[in-house]
């Protein structure tokens, strides 16, 4: 086929908002997005909401946040199944009336007897097609009692197979005697997603169906409704299920926030770190590249790199250490680390604003001041929420000691009670204050004070940042500058209050 006559991709991302946005619901909306950026196609967002008990208004705006955040743009929607109920139900009527599909009288007492007595013979449990066979007199009859009745679809009886080539899993098929007659419309006369969604798919003019492994159940029986209904199916890709290390599917029931993007946003990650690591989960580039570009991403993406294996969600709950997987946080890192530093001054300003430590010069007068030091100090950080909080030092008077520094740096060397103080005074003198100058008075003072520079360079790090580790100290006394550095020094003795001396 030519390009010019090459159908446009349109695929689509339906959840259904009976909750958060779940990181495996956002990996599905990032892969249809991937693939419809890759062929110039179209991301339709649209939301399944025709289980109104189950559906919140909550739960739609979540999610629409949710993909906002992580920077997936839809291109239409979005649209809401139930504002087509009536197309569903029109459909549902044309197969009825086109003998595609039959009304079921049985009883849910009746359905479940012969399921146990085919249970027990040990025959297919399927619907055994009793009211397939009603003639129209029956059925009327019926109807007259008022007795309430679902429809189902008449699968075709037909010898042999019906399948699908997925473009993950290769050729799926089924014997079209193993089909059910499956239901379609409730006995309160509600559609089921079942035909809905397909539907909505042919209205949209869905090319791609890119969705979960837990839907091939779904599958076949969809196709045989696109069938009936006179479309063309549209192409499947399944994608792997997400697991975590005892292979149970990921949810918030079982593993709580760490599944949901929002938990995500708090804990101060990336939104396109986040993105580079949820499409990891279940696709590879064929390659040891783990960090990914935008554009990078759209142009290696393709649903035939798609995993076929279970994704391992790696976290081990109560692990202190890692609030989630520790891939999911290396990335972040790497992001942190080489994003323009103007980028990440943007993210972290609400953060800032949240620990009363916002200051307006930072868009201002002190902007260069800010952006150093943020270039500075985002080394060794992981997240967003770092700077405000394991960086607190250089904005704010008012941080925390990390115990681990307190008691290694300082009270391991209680000459540094009377050491510290003396060095705030030795550095008055230092003009300019600059990496060199600051440098030679430290070592000077030291040395004077016949200490080992480490101990002297260990302890005022801890002092003046309240960190352990950190950047180079000079490059630390220049970033929090002179007046501060000596007060801090000066008021150090009153960290040793309380232990011997
Ligand atoms: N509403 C379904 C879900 O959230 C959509 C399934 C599909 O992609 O067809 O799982």
């Amino acid at each position: 086929m030519s390009e010019k006559n090459k159908e446009q991709v349109i695929v689509r991302f339906p959840p259904s908002p009976t909750g958060y946005l779940h990181i495996g619901g956002a990996r599905t909306a990032i892969f249809n997005w991937l693939f419809a950026r890759k062929h110039g196609g179209k991301f339709i967002l649209r939301i399944e909401d025709t289980d109104v008990e189950r559906s919140t208004k909550e739960s739609i705006e979540g999610i629409i946040d949710g993909l906002t955040w992580l920077g997936i743009d839809w291109d239409e929607g979005p649209y809401f199944q139930s504002e087509f109920a009536h197309e569903h139900k029109a459909a549902a009527e044309r197969l009825l009336k086109e003998g595609k599909a039959y009304k079921c009288f049985c009883t849910k007492e009746e359905l479940e007897a012969k399921r146990k007595k085919a249970l027990s013979e040990k025959r297919d449990i399927k619907y055994d097609g009793t009211c397939r066979r009603l003639s129209p007199e029956e059925i009327a009859e019926k109807e007259r009692q008022g007795i309430p009745y679902v429809i189902r679809f008449k699968v075709p009886e037909r010898e042999g197979k019906i399948g699908y080539d997925d473009k993950v899993l290769g050729r799926i098929e089924k014997d079209y005697s193993e089909i059910e007659d499956f239901v379609i419309v409730r006995s309160n006369g509600r559609p089921l997603y079942l035909l809905c969604n397909v539907v909505d798919d042919i209205r949209d003019r869905i090319t791609h169906i890119i969705r979960g492994q837990d839907h091939m159940t779904n599958t076949i029986k969809q196709i045989l409704l696109y069938e009936a209904l006179g479309a063309k199916p549209p192409v499947f890709a399944h994608m792997p299920l997400t697991l975590d290390l005892q292979k149970r599917k990921i949810s918030k029931r079982t593993h709580g926030e760490v599944v949901s993007v929002q938990w995500y946003r708090k804990m101060g990650f990336i939104p396109w770190a986040l993105v580079n690591y949820l499409v990891l989960l279940g696709w590879n580039p064929g390659t040891d590249q783990e960090i990914f570009t935008k554009e990078e991403l759209i142009q290696a993406f393709s649903l035939e790199r798609i995993n076929k294996a279970n994704s391992i969600f790696n976290y081990r709950k109560g692990d202190p250490k890692f609030f989630t997987d520790p891939k999911a946080i290396s990335i972040n890192a790497w992001w942190l680390r080489h994003l323009p530093i103007e980028e990440i001054a943007e993210m972290i300003k609400e953060d800032f604003k949240k620990e009363g430590i916002w200051d307006e010069a930072y868009e201002g007068e002190k902007r260069e001041w800010f952006l150093s030091t943020l270039d500075l100090i985002r080394s060794r950080f992981h997240t967003l929420r770092d700077f405000a909080r394991l960086g607190r030092a250089y904005f704010a008077d008012d941080f925390e000691i990390e115990q681990k520094a307190l008691k290694k740096n300082m009270l391991k060397h209680p000459e540094l009670k009377e050491l510290l103080p003396r060095l705030g005074e030795a550095l008055e003198k230092v003009e300019p204050w600059n990496l060199e100058t600051t440098e030679d008075a430290v070592r000077a003072f030291a040395s004077e004070a016949g200490v080992k520079p480490g101990i002297i360079i260990n302890g005022m790090r801890t002092v003046i940042t309240g960190q352990l580790k950190g950047p180079g100290i000079f490059d630390v006394m220049v970033a929090i500058g002179k007046e501060r550095v000596i007060r801090r020094l000066k008021d150090s003795p009153r960290l040793f209050e309380g232990t011997k001396p």
